[in-house]
């Protein structure tokens, strides 16, 4: 059931009103509204009218903060950049989500991040709510002393905004595990308390194990359950290019060595290492303590003697399975049409919108199977919510349980996105929509109950 009142194109009017500079929001609310206002999903003009008007309400960001971050680098000068968070829906719990320090940051990324978010907290059935922030700050070429002392000027404004039963944010692109003990420092010193505040604290101080890995491991879960059920296969001997070198493509890579995958590729901003023979692990090792050390992939490739591709995408490397776990909108149309034409059988969405939607139109046309990030990296956020579990009863699980779980909230997702993602068609599997489906369920029959649609 289609109608030009409760359409995509009135819904992003109306959002357009109140932001009308936000392509990248856009884009993400589209993604959903184009499963939600399916007419497959709205089978009469009451349902649709229904979807409609719960999708605008979850539309609208409950709070955008924004904020200066006053800070003095190496030669005594004082800087500053601007601090963002927006909290964009608390329904289902406190509000959860990540800091990206980065200089290309706007109210636009993050509001497609805070309502991603929002969408991918719902899918994992714990009680969470979704945010984002960050800064414009760009950590390359700083100093760690500058990059701590920025890190507690930034803490500094954003701790009147934040709680354990408020909003918990965690690290994202540029916000490793340092900047997270940074942070956490500083809100120790603010506040007195020893809190849940942040997730993805190093251990010894109230971080679960894996929370650094589950991303990655996540993802790579998420596709072994999708690998076995379009294919019947297991990863074992796959052909897998993985874009990124940071947390999500390197754990990315290393589960998919331990499943004997077969990696070829991993890339940054500047350009692709091409592994010809495959990663090793020992190699992996060094290129994580490499990069744990703020190198670069490049200078890691010149060191070692792997070609490293300057300007160039690991999708040209005919993969049988990628991984695109660098940043959003990183594969666009042309990549899509040479990963079609190779034959690669799937994509795996560990970055948060990776595809642009030119790129997903032309997957959609293809056999190519996309598996959508908020379904694929909801990992991190999951051992990120048992975090908060454990800091909340003052116990440290064992690795081993962690994991556990990590991977029984992977498949539940799996089974989430299959049982809502069947097209008709040999019941072939949408894993997008299913995923939209899923969590707009739970946030949908949430608003029921609060009364609000
Ligand atoms: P990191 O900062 O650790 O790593 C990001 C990596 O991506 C770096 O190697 C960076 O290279 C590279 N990169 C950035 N821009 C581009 C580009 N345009 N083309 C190619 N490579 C690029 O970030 P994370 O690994 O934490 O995050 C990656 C993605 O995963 C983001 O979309 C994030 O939102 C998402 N995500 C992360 C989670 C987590 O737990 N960390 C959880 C869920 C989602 P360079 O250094 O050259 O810029």
């Amino acid at each position: 059931m289609t109608n030009e009142k409760y359409s995509i194109e009135s819904l992003k009017k109306q959002v357009q009103k109140t932001y009308p500079d936000m392509p990248e929001y856009i884009q993400a609310l589209e993604d959903v509204a184009e499963d939600v206002l399916a007419p497959e999903s709205s089978d009469s003009r009451e349902v649709l009218e229904q979807n409609w008007r719960a999708l605008r309400y979850l539309s609208e960001p409950d709070r955008i903060i924004n904020f200066r971050v006053a800070w003095v680098d190496d030669h005594n000068r004082r800087r500053f950049n601007r601090g963002y968070r927006v909290q964009f829906n608390n329904m289902l719990g406190p509000y959860k989500g990540g800091l990206r320090f980065n200089k290309a940051l706007n109210t636009s990324v993050l509001c497609f991040l805070g309502f991603e978010q929002t969408f991918k907290n719902s899918l994992t059935g714990l009680p969470m709510g979704g945010a984002k922030g960050g800064s414009d700050f760009d950590p390359h070429g700083k100093s760690r002393e500058e990059i701590q002392r920025f890190c507690e000027a930034f803490m500094t404004q954003l701790a009147r905004h934040i709680g354990p039963d408020i909003d918990v944010p965690a690290g994202d692109i540029g916000v490793g595990s340092a900047e997270i003990a940074y942070m956490f420092d500083q809100y120790r010193a603010i506040t007195g308390k020893f809190s849940g505040v942040l997730t993805g604290k190093h251990p010894v101080f109230g971080g679960s194990c894996f929370r650094e890995e589950a991303t990655g491991y996540g993802t790579v879960y998420f596709a072994e359950h999708l690998v076995k059920h379009e294919f019947d296969e297991t990863l074992e001997d796959k052909v897998c290019a993985v874009s990124g070198a940071g947390n999500v493509a390197l754990h990315t890579a290393e589960k998919l060595l331990s499943k004997k995958a077969k990696v070829i590729a991993l890339s940054n901003s500047k350009g692709t290492a091409h592994f010809k023979d495959g990663l090793q692990q020992d190699m992996l090792e060094r290129l994580k303590k490499h990069i744990g050390k703020r190198g670069d992939l490049q200078e890691f490739a010149e060191q070692q003697d792997i070609t490293f591709k300057q300007d160039k995408k690991p999708w040209a490397l005919h993969p049988q399975l990628a991984f695109a776990c660098a940043t959003q909108n990183e594969l666009d149309e042309n990549d899509a049409k040479e990963l079609i034409e190779n034959e690669c059988l799937a994509v795996f969405e560990g970055a948060n919108m990776p595809c642009t939607s030119a790129a997903m139109q032309s997957f959609k046309k293809s056999p190519i199977i996309v598996a959508p990030s908020k379904a694929v990296n909801a990992g991190g956020v999951a051992v990120s919510g048992l975090e908060i579990s454990q800091n909340r009863t003052r116990l440290r699980w064992q690795a081993d349980r962690v994991d556990k779980k990590l991977q029984e909230i992977m498949h539940t997702i799996f089974e989430a996105c299959c049982a809502h993602g069947k097209t008709g068609e040999n019941s072939a599997i949408d894993y997008k929509r299913g995923a939209n489906l899923a969590a707009f369920e739970q946030l949908s029959e949430a608003l029921r109950w609060y009364g609000t649609a």
